[in-house]
């Protein structure tokens, strides 16, 4: 078998089941209750936030866990509308997005919040002349991933943070989903950061939002105190401390994996020039973890499943994204519906070999010519 979809997930570390199972059968009571066992359940949650604080170089407080990312998406721009619609009904996102940003957008907008989508240049990166422009005194919001899911596109936040922090009513969200573990990324001038452990070798069911301690969000869910007022509900001492197990892995060797996905990477990227009909869809300076492409005149799914039949397996798109659409990224990028509607997604990790690319390569010629015939 070879796995080439790790942006979707990611097989979970030994280490990191091993923690989480630990964990299970030692801190059995609720983590708020006053008696002992539950006083030790909440200290190991306390330990293991303090860590991964340290790790992801925030404040404990400003830690909150969710459900995955999708929650922590909806909890930052919900919450900051909820907090400051006062000041006005304004945000700005891109069409890089994924869906579980620019869903709690679009439920916003209906409910009378105006969004807009800031230009891209060529390369994908934010047009920062466009960005200034669109930025207005009623601004609350801008939501901009550190690296989209569908192409690999690095936006350069630590510029752009900076701008928006010129004005003071307008908040920064960063989608680091496919960012934490993989590329370094300067979140000091952001104030509410998206990640989810399952993306780097983590278990589901955990998110964390980190959301900066000088500013407020309204909690989507109401009913208690958890770790946070912000998120109701029982804490999982397990899953928090499995989490803490996964960062502290990945941040360990993250230089290392970086070159050797880079030159994975640009392995694929020559033997695909080859091809008159493949067009890469990801930009040279995408992250290397992500490689968008599309074949002229083959249906994605069709030669996702010629694949599948020979044990590899690639996305079309973001897995939480709808089927036979155009893939929204691509198409910013191209403006060619059909180059949008026929993409492929090789999602790398530092478990992928030279073996398994070129393994890749060789099943990846032999479905093309079976299905161009
Ligand atoms: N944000 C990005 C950039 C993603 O790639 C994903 C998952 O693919 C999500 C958010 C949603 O993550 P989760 O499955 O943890 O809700």
């Amino acid at each position: 078998m070879i796995y080439l979809d790790y942006a979707a997930d990611t097989p979970v570390r030994e280490e990191v089941l091993k923690t989480f199972c630990e964990a299970t059968k030692t801190y059995v009571a609720n983590p708020n209750a006053g008696h002992k066992l539950g006083k030790e359940a909440k200290l190991a949650i306390t330990e293991a936030t303090e860590k991964i604080a340290s790790y992801l170089k925030v404040k404990p407080e400003e830690i909150i866990y969710t459900s995955g990312a999708t929650e922590a998406n909806n909890l930052a721009i919900k919450g900051i509308v909820n907090e400051y619609k006062r000041y006005g009904k304004h945000m700005i996102t891109t069409y890089l997005e994924h869906s579980s940003v620019t869903g709690p957008m679009l439920y916003l907008e209906q409910q009378g919040y105006e969004i807009d989508y800031v230009d891209l240049l060529p390369n994908g990166k934010v047009d920062t002349d466009h960005l200034k422009e669109l930025l207005r005194p009623d601004t609350i919001l801008v939501s901009i991933g550190a690296v989209d899911s569908e192409l690999g596109v690095c936006q350069d936040i630590s510029d752009l943070g900076e701008m928006i922090s010129e004005y003071p009513n307008c908040h920064f969200h960063v989608d680091a989903t496919q960012a934490i573990g993989k590329i370094q990324v300067d979140l000091e001038k952001v104030d509410l950061i998206t990640l989810a452990p399952h993306k780097f070798f983590g278990l589901h069911g955990i998110g964390i939002l980190i959301k900066k301690e000088t500013i407020h969000i309204e909690p989507l869910i109401h009913g208690g105190i958890s770790t946070t007022t912000y998120r109701s509900g029982t804490p999982t001492a397990a899953l928090i401390l499995s989490a803490e197990k996964a960062i502290h892995l990945i941040k360990e060797d993250q230089k290392i994996y970086y070159n050797k996905v880079m030159m994975l990477n640009q392995l694929i990227r020559k033997k695909l020039k080859g091809y008159n009909d493949v067009m890469v869809n990801s930009p040279e300076a995408a992250s290397p973890f992500i490689l968008n492409l599309s074949i002229k005149g083959i249906k994605p799914y069709v030669f996702q499943q010629k694949l599948a039949d020979r044990e590899v397996f690639v996305s079309t798109k973001s897995a939480c994204s709808t089927a036979n659409t155009p893939s929204r990224p691509v198409y910013a990028l191209t403006k060619d519906r059909k180059r949008a509607l026929a993409t492929l997604r090789i999602s790398l990790s530092y478990l992928t070999t030279e073996e398994e690319v070129e393994a890749f390569i060789q099943i990846f010629e032999q479905c093309y010519n079976e299905l161009k015939k």
